[in-house]
């Protein structure tokens, strides 16, 4: 029968789950596997132990803060010595932000930590520290938690019936229903926060999403997946059409025998069967990072004692790697001839400290190259040796010296301690 006008098609039955028996049968798998093979991580025994539901939300929140882009191995030790120094929202609520940067130096996207500080300040002042109970509401009411991290932290909080999407849960689910259109399409997206909704086990919906989310980093990994180990593998379309191949020989362009299907792989670049289930997911082409280059001098001094001491400076409060300090830098041209390039540095400090630089004192030492998420950044350091006591006008932008002890325990960057 004709559907009514303005009502979408329904998707082609090979790219959802509709049969209850098999979401069941899913649901019941993946928690068992889970059950027997979860990493045994500090926020997880948190979230499972802690009677408090503020204090467990606050507990998972700074877990997903932190666990975005870095790797968990990564995450623990910083994750440990945050709880540690601020075991609830009340305490990190205040702190400084030059503390938190400090503890949060070498975890890369800064503005997470300043963001996550902000929010737990707006509600101790705002929500006389009560965490929103839903996640709708920790959406719509934190700034920096966004659609996954509401329904993370709702889910393994406060048990509501909530799905996920994150990296993780989009291969598995793309796997699982050989979505091969651009992954990163709203219209696919949304397709997936629907089947996550619909998954998701309804006793136990903080534990399902965590294992989907596992089954992810840990087996239905991007490159080589151990699909002989998968718990959920009788339900995994990818691996069926790797094992057995098409039923019969429809073109490519009719994948799953609907033609022009959403949810197919493009027919410019159909299944490709030396990769098996690593067809899935796809992505739209990458943007390319942006090259820049930052000429920057590590100026030196024999500090009081006669150990060596350096002068850093702090960033401006917004913008890329807000508040952090750094050695004095400069961005240049990236066409701009080194000559050129230490003059300007010259000029630079010289403007900067009030006191003559002459570019020839510069001293080249190599170049550093560090990828931000969308810059692709080399510094060019010089450095220069000071004689005698140095003092700087306190008027100028925040800056001291510092040893190399308490250069590493300052609030700065990963690519300035490659430098
Ligand atoms: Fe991923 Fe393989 Fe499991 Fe399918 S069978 S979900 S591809 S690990």
């Amino acid at each position: 029968a004709a559907l009514p006008a303005g009502t979408p098609a329904p998707l082609p039955a090979p790219h959802v789950f509709s049969d209850p028996s098999e979401i069941g049968a899913l649901r019941r798998n993946l928690l068992a596997w889970y059950d027997r093979c979860k990493r045994d991580l500090p926020w997880r025994t948190l979230a499972a132990t802690e009677p408090d539901a503020d204090r467990r939300a606050y507990a998972v929140w700074v877990s997903e803060i932190m666990l975005q882009q870095t790797q968990v191995a990564t995450v623990i030790d910083y994750y440990n010595r945050w709880m540690q120094k601020w075991p609830t929202l009340q305490a990190l609520a205040q702190a400084s932000l030059e503390e938190v940067n400090e503890l949060w130096a070498g975890l890369g996207y800064y503005s997470r930590g300043k963001r996550l500080q902000e929010a737990a300040k707006k509600v101790v002042s705002e929500l006389a520290g009560r965490m929103p109970r839903t996640a709708e509401d920790l959406q719509k009411l934190l700034p920096g938690v966004g659609r996954y991290t509401a329904g993370a932290i709702a889910s393994i909080s406060y048990g509501q019936v909530t799905g996920v999407v994150d990296g993780n849960v989009i291969r598995v689910l793309c796997r699982l229903r050989c979505i091969g259109a651009d992954s990163s399409s709203p219209a696919v997206i949304d397709q997936l926060w629907d089947m996550a909704n619909a998954l998701v086990d309804r006793s136990r919906p903080g534990d399902f999403n965590q294992a989907l989310m596992e089954l992810g980093a840990t087996v239905c990994v991007p490159k080589a997946p151990l699909c002989g180990e998968c718990p959920v593998k009788q339900h995994c379309r990818a691996r069926r059409r790797k094992l057995f191949g098409k039923p019969t020989p429809v073109p490519d362009v009719e994948d799953c025998g609907v033609g022009g299907c959403p949810l197919c792989p493009p027919a410019t670049e159909p299944w490709d069967s030396s990769l098996g289930v690593t067809n899935f997911p796809r992505k739209g082409a990458k943007k390319q990072p942006r090259v820049a280059r930052t000429a920057t001098c590590v100026l030196e001094r024999r500090g009081c004692h006669g150990a060596p001491e350096y002068l850093i400076v702090q960033r401006p409060s917004s913008g890329l790697l807000a508040g952090l300090w750094e050695f004095p830098s400069l961005p240049v041209d990236q066409g701009l001839q080194e000559e050129k390039q230490r003059e300007a540095l010259a000029d630079h400090l010289q403007a900067w400290t009030g006191w003559p630089v002459v570019a020839g004192g510069l001293r080249f030492v190599g170049e550093v190259v560090h990828i931000f998420s969308h810059i692709h950044q080399t510094y060019v350091v010089y450095s220069l040796p000071l004689d005698g006591d140095v003092t700087l006008d306190p008027a100028l932008s925040p800056s001291r010296w510092v040893t190399e002890e308490e250069f590493h325990a300052s609030a700065v960057s990963t690519a300035m301690k490659k430098v």
